[in-house]
């Protein structure tokens, strides 16, 4: 019996899978670099636009592989320079991506599913319930759609956070594929140590990612000194301990070589106090990980007030005192709903009403 073909977005796929892909049709192996260089270097949008490629091979490629990225759902602007894209995926799903303008680079927040699963307390995207994850061509896809936006300044993406809505080690090898395509220095060729991927601690994901010998950099989101304030905050502590989640830290150290980076949310009155600055560096000290100490964004339909300044500070001062590196994170784009997934709760909750 026939089967129809698999169509995929040849965004999806990495350089070497493109190359086994392209040597199954019988065509030689650096018709793979070719095209990737039409995709990413000069930014093709049509397979007519690749003319060393045959009309054949231009016209079997157009069969098999879509060959478009997302749709522009909604657009903001903020005024320190942000933007915040609600994007719209070939099955109607909506994800949101964020441009930030640091002064090393422009890094983008990417999303690597479609709503979330893992029910933050304070996060906005967990409001929408997971749907999907994202294949690798649609987070490629964020990528190239603010390097459209860029190109009018001459400026391009140079640095990628996995930080938007979802999990990625819950959507793990579309992450590793989207990051294995970013990378390529045939391609985008962003950096290894210009990729961050944030996990909200998934043991099994770190442990593989630790083994996968790739050099880009682990965020945790630990917000929380012990697990009693963890588990009222992160569903997941409860079913991963802090004990669990160190361990698999711990390997990721000693296998990689590299240090993490704890993002700690400042939560008036929950997690602020000096008591559990202190705590927190018990907990992490012999990790060598670095601390980012994050202003809580105000979500409307959540209970939680940002912790005050002053507070920050000291918390910092201590963490420093005491051995671990600690720094405040810069705000971005608080007059857009730039926290994640809260752009998309107001359009598409708005859309519903
Ligand atoms: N699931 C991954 C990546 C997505 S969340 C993770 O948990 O790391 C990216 C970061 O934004 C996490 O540290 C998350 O805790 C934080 N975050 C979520 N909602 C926030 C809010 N309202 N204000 C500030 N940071 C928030």
């Amino acid at each position: 019996m026939e089967t129809t073909p698999e169509i995929k977005s040849i965004y999806s796929f990495p350089l070497q899978e493109l190359t086994l892909e392209l040597e199954k049709r019988g065509e030689k192996s650096y018709r793979a670099n070719q095209i990737f260089e039409w995709l990413y270097v000069k930014k093709a949008k049509s397979w007519e636009e690749m003319t060393n490629l045959s009309k054949e091979l231009r016209s079997e490629l157009s069969a098999h592989f879509f060959l478009s990225l997302p749709k522009i759902f909604h657009k903001e602007e903020s005024k320190d320079g942000t933007i915040k894209l609600l994007l719209e995926m070939e099955d109607g799903a909506k994800v949101e991506t964020v441009l930030m303008r640091y002064d090393y680079g422009n890094a983008i927040c990417v999303s690597s599913e479609v709503g979330c699963s893992m029910g933050c307390a304070f996060c906005a995207s967990g409001l929408l319930k997971k749907e999907r994850g994202l294949t690798a061509g649609e987070m490629v896809g964020q990528v190239l759609l603010m390097d459209e936006i860029l190109e009018s300044e001459l400026e391009r993406v140079s640095h990628v956070v996995v930080m938007g809505t979802g999990e990625p080690f819950d959507n793990y090898d579309e992450v590793m594929k989207f990051i294995s395509i970013i990378n390529e220095n045939k391609g985008l060729a962003i950096g290894a140590r210009h990729i961050t991927v944030s996990t909200c601690g998934l043991p099994d994901g770190i442990r593989k990612y630790a083994h996968s010998g790739l050099q880009i950099n682990l965020a945790i989101s630990l917000h929380a000194p012990n697990d009693e304030i963890r588990a009222k905050l992160m569903p997941i502590a409860r079913k991963y301990p802090l004990s669990e989640l160190m361990d698999a830290i711990r390997e990721y150290l000693e296998v990689s070589g590299r240090r993490v980076t704890y993002e700690y949310i400042m939560l008036k009155g929950i997690n602020d106090s000096l008591d559990c600055a202190h705590e927190l560096v018990s907990l992490i000290k012999g990790t060598f990980g670095y601390v980012n100490l994050i202003p809580f964004n105000p979500v409307k339909e959540k209970p939680f007030v940002r912790a005050e300044r002053k507070n920050v500070e000291k918390f910092r001062d201590y963490l420093n005192d005491h051995g671990v590196k600690c720094t405040i994170r810069k705000e971005f784009g608080t007059d857009i709903d730039a926290a994640c997934g809260q752009l998309r709760v107001k359009v598409e909750r708005g859309a519903k009403k």
